[in-house]
């Protein structure tokens, strides 16, 4: 499709190049006329005085004289473009020519008859001839003049005045053309150009793109509504993002919260069952790989059932939150605590053998004898018995550690409790 600059370019040239045609062509129709008009007045003025001279002539019968008076006004209005000059009578009949050869012919034609009647002076124009007439009067009328010139000469004149005005036209129409053009390129050209292209670049998602100051009233405004466009849509889009960042943000911290909760026990806070069994299995590999020692702790409450019976459930869930925190007290930071599901708690010891793991599981067994009861909040003595086994002594796989150290604490239970237990190697 043809842009603006290519219809301008169009449309301007071609309105003011009818426009200066229709100018250029009037006046030099008006020049053609005004130059046929002063031909005319000239060449009739020349007659008319000759007619005067004629008048005379033919009163007193002075032939010879006429035909001087011809022949010497022919070669005076010759180079003026006189083709023929003649004085006839009221029938025509000539009585003095400007080609002697003509004499005493008659003339028949319109023109003649016409001027031999009319009163006054007459012309006509018969294709490039100019044909004027004059009666030549003195008291009564006498004779006519009547010449014929030839408006050739004119007609040159009048051809350079043509091509005068042709050039004149050219070159008036290509400064009016040139200086539209260059005005339109300003006032509309470039400012549509610029527009298009800021609104390409907010159309590629460059919504910071702002239109710049455009000349005009019409564009100053568009490139004000487009702007504020842009300017909607970018806080639109900030908005959005914002609102996008804020609900992912929940939305991890949700999933963070729904994965600690996945692998922790409510009662107490430490990590549950589920966690305890991952951890093992993952720390058994790591340390059969590194051939690195692993102990687990397997820790039951003693009687726990009586303090339930005695003092209710919910002294027993505060028991259990209280064992929670003392025997956390006594682990490194790389031990791994769980409660393994009712008053029973699974500890994992990485990096451990099997006597610094009896060592860690008599230190917990102490805490708990010497410090739960501190305050004389319970009413039976708080104690536990442990069992312990170990990677790789007691089981290659994480079953067979875990059911060992369950048979330890099997062992300290029958051996009477508030004992640490380590297991026989198989
Ligand atoms: P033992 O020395 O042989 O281990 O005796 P015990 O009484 O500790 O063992 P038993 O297995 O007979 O009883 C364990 C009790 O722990 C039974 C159960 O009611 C109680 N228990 C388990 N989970 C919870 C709990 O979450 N809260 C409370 N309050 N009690 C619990
Ligand atoms: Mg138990
Ligand atoms: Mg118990």
């Amino acid at each position: 499709m043809m842009g603006i600059r290519g219809q301008l370019t169009l449309l301007v040239p071609g309105v003011v190049a009818i426009a200066l045609t229709v100018v250029a062509f009037a006046a030099v129709r008006q020049s053609n006329r005004e130059a046929l008009e002063e031909f005319k007045e000239l060449n009739l003025t020349a007659l008319d005085s000759l007619s005067v001279t004629v008048a005379t002539s033919v009163a007193e019968n002075d032939m010879a004289g006429l035909d001087t008076v011809v022949a010497h006004t022919a070669e005076r209005l010759e180079p003026h473009g006189l083709l023929e000059l003649a004085v006839i009578d009221d029938d025509g009949r000539v009585m003095a020519h400007s080609q002697p050869e003509r004499f005493n012919r008659v003339l028949t034609d319109g023109f003649t008859q016409q001027a031999i009647a009319s009163e006054g002076p007459l012309w006509a124009r018969e294709g490039n001839v100019l044909r004027i007439a004059t009666p030549a009067n003195s008291g009564i009328r006498w004779a006519t003049v009547t010449a014929r010139f030839s408006l050739g000469q004119m007609e040159q004149t009048y051809a350079a005045v043509r091509r005068r005005a042709a050039l004149g036209t050219l070159g008036l129409f290509l400064f009016i053309a040139g200086a539209l053009f260059l005005g339109m390129n300003r006032v509309v050209i470039r400012p549509v150009r610029v527009l298009e292209a800021s609104v390409k670049r907010m159309g590629e998602g460059h919504l910071s793109t702002r239109v710049p100051a455009l000349p005009g009233r019409e564009m100053a405004e568009l490139s004000d509504i487009v702007n504020g466009m842009a300017s909607a849509l970018q806080t639109e889009r900030e908005n959005l993002e914002r609102t996008v960042a804020e609900r992912t943000r929940e939305l991890s911290e949700a999933n963070a919260r729904l994965e600690r909760m996945a692998v922790t026990d409510g009662l107490t806070g430490l990590f549950n069952h589920r966690r305890f069994h991952e951890a093992l299995h993952s720390e058994l590999l790591r340390c059969e790989r590194h051939k690195r020692p692993l102990a687990v702790l397997m820790v039951d409450v003693d009687f726990f059932k009586r303090v339930n019976d005695s003092m209710g459930h919910p002294a027993g869930d505060e028991l259990l939150r209280r064992l929670a925190e003392v025997l956390s007290a006594d682990l490194r930071q790389t031990d791994l605590i769980a409660r393994y599901g009712g008053e029973e708690f699974s500890v994992l010891l990485p990096e451990t053998t099997k006597a610094e793991a009896l060592q860690v599981a008599e230190r917990m067994r102490e805490s708990v004898e010497t410090k739960i009861n501190e305050g004389g909040r319970w009413t039976q003595r708080i104690t536990v018995s442990v069992g312990v086994a170990t990677f790789p002594e007691d089981g290659a796989a994480a079953e067979e550690v875990l059911e060992a150290a369950d048979r330890a604490l099997y062992v300290a239970k029958r051996q009477g409790r508030n004992r640490v237990m380590g297991a026989k190697a198989a």
